[in-house]
């Protein structure tokens, strides 16, 4: 029935059949070549199934008290009709709300995990525009954001260079040349630039940086912060946010020596202030980009906190899965602001990447042989690695569960029919 029909209404099941057992026929053994059998089958009609020989629980105290009526007379099974059953009335809700029950919520706790290995990892290749834009509106939508790219007032990149083609484009070249080839490895990095470049809508600080001025900040002097200004000229810029001339002039001096438009200018050049070349770093593209994979790899590493990580950069420390989450980001700013939401963006890329399921590099990787399964079930992965951590309210699950609730679909198309689903 649809629920339009059953919708406020009270709902009385059929009812049930009555179902006869037809009658037991017993064994001819001697077909078998058994003449005496030691088990004899008693027949159905044998009186003796009616006599009560003894009372099993007579001397027992803790035994129900026996019925002081005259105990029913046993018929024979065989023709006993099943007592009818009872269906209570149910009365059906009368919201539209429907409840999505995910299938692989059940089967996780059913201690089912699993999901087929599709050879689809993103390990040592480059990502597509496609996929690199997919992660960003996906993680957008967890946020309810909307879809701009390096939009914020503060941006000086060219406008040229927002589109997901050029920040895929710097983003693929980044990740090969500073070795961030693992999934794992892209996931902890995507997740630390989406917060530090405010969601990839600016490379640039937006305070105005006077705090980091000498005499402002405890670490000023130390962090080569001289100057009046200094504080405003090296504030965090790039999609890790550098902060610090002495962070930036350190980097500058690493990409004068690479590709890019600095390369070729010496030292002396990068450290004078009326340069004025820390620009570089948030309003280029190329140098935003890069500068966020050379922290990642080069610059920043491990302190003593952990001694089996010593010494180690970030992008080593990202091998380690979820293990050190809270460390990379207290790594990556020191404050410790917006952890929840990096290890939130965190986990949406590891879905997003099917990372429990499809990378080769995954040494937890659920993999169970697909022979095993019924063909729906890589659909069930497919739409959980999807949709995991969206409730059914939120698009664009929300959309999914109206086209599978669609009337008329067609039967056995596993891509939309396999969804369970009930009403509360
Ligand atoms: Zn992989």
């Amino acid at each position: 029935m649809f629920w339009e029909e059953l919708k406020g209404k009270t709902y009385i099941p059929p009812e049930p059949e009555n179902k006869k057992r037809k009658k037991q026929e017993p064994l001819n053994l001697e077909v078998f070549g058994i003449l005496d059998s030691p088990y004899a089958l008693t027949p159905a009609d044998d009186q003796g199934l009616n006599e009560i020989t003894a009372d099993p629980v007579q001397n027992d105290i803790h035994a129900p008290q026996p019925e002081t009526t005259q105990p029913e007379t046993l018929e024979a099974t065989e023709t006993t009709e099943i007592e009818e059953v009872k269906a209570p009335k149910r009365l059906m809700p009368t919201a539209n709300d429907v409840y999505h029950f995910h299938p692989i919520a059940f089967i996780n706790h059913m201690k089912l995990v699993f999901g087929e290995q599709t050879g689809e990892c993103h390990c040592n290749r480059d990502l597509t525009t496609e996929e690199f834009k997919n992660i960003f509106i996906q993680v957008r939508k967890s946020e309810k954001l909307g879809k701009g790219i390096l939009n914020h007032s503060n941006c000086a990149i060219p406008s040229n260079d927002k589109t997901f083609e050029r920040l895929t484009e710097e983003f693929n070249k980044t990740t090969r040349k500073y070795g961030i080839n693992q999934c794992i490895q892209k996931i902890h990095f995507i997740s630390q630039i989406y917060w530090e470049s405010a969601r990839f809508t600016t490379g640039l600080e937006f305070a105005d940086g006077t705090g980091y001025n000498p005499g402002q900040h405890r670490d000023a002097a130390k962090m080569g912060h001289t100057v009046a200004g200094d504080g405003p000229k090296y504030k965090g810029r790039g999609f890790m946010q550098l902060t610090w001339r002495k962070s930036q002039i350190e980097y500058l001096k690493y990409a004068a020596k690479k590709e890019g438009t600095l390369k070729g200018k010496t030292d002396t050049e990068l450290e004078l202030r009326s340069n004025n070349y820390e620009k570089y770093i948030s309003d280029n593209l190329f140098y935003a980009m890069d500068s966020a994979g050379w922290f990642w790899s080069n610059y920043k590493k491990a302190g003593s906190k952990y001694s089996e990580l010593k010494g180690k950069p970030l992008n080593d420390i990202a091998l380690h899965g979820d293990t050190y989450i809270n460390y990379i980001s207290t790594l990556v700013n020191g404050g410790g602001s917006g952890k929840s939401e990096r290890k939130k963006y965190y986990g949406i890329l590891k879905n997003i990447f099917k990372y429990d399921f499809v990378c080769v590099n995954n040494e937890n990787k659920q993999e169970l042989e697909s022979s095993d399964f019924a063909p729906w079930v890589k659909y069930i992965y497919q739409e959980f690695a999807e949709y995991k951590g969206l409730n059914e309210v939120e698009s664009p699950l929300k959309e999914r569960i109206i086209e599978y609730h669609k009337p008329g679909r067609k039967s056995g198309d596993h891509s939309i029919s396999w969804c369970a689903s009930f009403v509360y």
